[in-house]
């Protein structure tokens, strides 16, 4: 007989979102990762699972410990001496804004390059022996995965954010085998920290040996059509890709104006594509995977530490970028504070408002919307893990025609990329056109609104 296991009660209801904890946590070894047609990535069943397994359930990000992030948060953070709590960041003891100073860190990384710069750090330190983040393969089939890098060169080429499907279960089952004694910090999305953690709690080597984790504030994550989107528009054949970068840093006036580049393997470099071209197919959540529409983190609240972009005017205008963080350990509290001191950081505390200011569309998005997305799912029957936020049947009216758009777009931008592969890209976006005009003059009244209330902001809005 076969019980509740994640393929049934999560993956059967679209609500897994791919991190693969439960592949690399499974006693049988029943599970593996790989794609789905519709571009997801999800673990597969080789055989059937004993009936009394529930481990796969148990350390699932979208399982029944779903709303568990407060309780997690609270073993991790709750003692230390001086640190604050707050409904949308969670807990912190410091947050600050700043930029590596170490070699080609901040060129090379997405924001300022802090991550990469504590990263770093610590091994050098010889705090931990080495770092979990997610490196190129240089194969077109999974063009980037979940690593153990102990060479600070391995670390600083692993640099940049991927917005592609990466998943843990090699690196979990790695770190929790009998011989692979090391003390690791993990890079990770706010869901795959939770499911890290949730598995922390079940095995003890896996606790003892990640030392720290550090998150990446996300606003969603999309699925891998999203990058064939990307190479077919750079005028390349997903087929001979085998590297992509999402955030290659230009010289203009803006961090935002960043592009995305596609190489094949035979060398060649695909048309670069400026995100302000791109910009409706990120913020609509084209190709988005469903389990982000039931995220309430924004801010990888179980991340000792969670790095961001500085998205205020004050730090935008330098292409360079800057790194916001929001510090929850003590001890990277310190290491930073040391970094600054010995210049090889640039850093400064900010008071949390500007956090929250920097992800405002995201906090929208993920606590304000959700509630109606909660509300929807709860009159639709749609099976949906249980949230901190409760479901809020005002919102919804607000919101109805925004809510209901993005997840025709979600829904058919896969389907329609599944079946077509992209092979006509004017046709694609023909027919997502007449869907998105909502959205975009919602954009363009709230700015049009912003200035008339604002009229300063009429210099902004021309320069960009
Ligand atoms: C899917 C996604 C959505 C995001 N959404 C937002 C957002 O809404 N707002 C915002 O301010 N910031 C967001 N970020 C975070 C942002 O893009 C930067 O990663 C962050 O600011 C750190 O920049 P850095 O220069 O300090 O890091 P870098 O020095 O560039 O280092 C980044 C580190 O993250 C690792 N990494 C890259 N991609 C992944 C991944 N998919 N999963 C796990 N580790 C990874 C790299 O291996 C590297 O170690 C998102 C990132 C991702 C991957």
């Amino acid at each position: 007989m076969m019980g509740k296991q994640v393929i049934s009660e999560v993956v059967d209801n679209g609500l897994c979102v791919g991190c693969g904890i439960c592949a690399g946590c499974c006693p049988s070894k029943n599970l593996h990762m790989g794609w789905e047609e519709n571009g997801d990535l999800v673990p597969l069943q080789i055989r059937d699972c004993p009936s009394h397994c529930r481990v796969c359930l148990e350390v699932c990000p979208f399982g029944p410990q779903s709303n568990s992030e407060e309780r997690l948060a609270k073993l991790r953070f709750g003692k230390a001496v001086e640190i604050y709590q707050c409904q949308k960041i969670g807990w912190y003891l410091d947050t600050f804004v700043g930029y590596s100073c170490i070699d080609g860190q901040r060129d090379n990384g997405t924001s300022g390059g802090m991550a990469t710069w504590m990263l770093e750090t610590l091994l050098k330190e010889n705090i931990i022996d080495a770092a979990i983040c997610v490196r190129p393969t240089g194969h077109q089939e999974r063009l980037f995965q979940y690593d153990i890098l102990d060479k600070t060169t391995d670390i600083r080429n692993a640099a940049g954010s991927r917005y592609y499907p990466v998943d843990m279960s090699e690196v979990v089952a790695r770190m929790n085998s009998r011989e692979d004694e090391r003390r690791y910090c993990v890079v990770g999305l706010p869901c795959f920290l939770k499911g890290l953690h949730l598995a922390m709690e079940l095995m003890p080597r896996l606790r003892r040996r990640v030392i720290y984790t550090m998150g990446l504030t996300c606003g969603h994550l999309p699925n891998r059509f999203y990058t064939e989107y990307l190479i077919r528009l750079s005028g390349l054949d997903p087929e001979d890709v085998c590297l992509t970068d999402y955030r290659r840093k230009v010289n203009t006036n803006r961090a935002g104006n960043y592009q995305f580049r596609a190489i094949t393997d035979d060398g060649r470099v695909g048309k670069d594509i400026p995100f302000s071209r791109i910009s409706n197919i990120w913020i609509d959540g084209y190709f988005q995977i469903n389990a982000c529409n039931y995220c309430d983190d924004i801010f990888a609240e179980l991340g000792d530490i969670s790095f961001m972009d500085a998205w205020l005017p004050e730090y935008e205008r330098d292409p360079k970028g800057y790194s916001m963080m929001v510090v929850r350990h003590p001890d990277l509290a310190e290491i930073l504070l040391k970094g600054k001191k010995r210049n090889t950081c640039h850093l400064f505390s900010i008071p949390k408002q500007k956090i929250l200011q920097s992800q405002k569309g995201g906090v929208h998005n993920k606590r304000t919307v959700l509630a109606g997305r909660l509300f929807r799912a709860k009159i639709k029957s749609i099976r949906v893990p249980h949230k901190r936020i409760d479901p809020d049947g005002n919102i919804f009216k607000k919101f109805r025609w925004q809510i209901e758009t993005r997840y025709k777009i979600q829904r058919s931008s896969k389907t329609n990329w599944q079946r077509t592969k992209g092979k006509n890209m004017v046709e694609f976006q023909r027919s997502f056109l007449l869907l998105s005009i909502p959205l975009i003059f919602s954009r363009l009244s709230a700015r049009v609104f912003r200035v008339l209330k604002h009229p300063s902001k009429l210099f902004l809005l021309f320069k960009r």
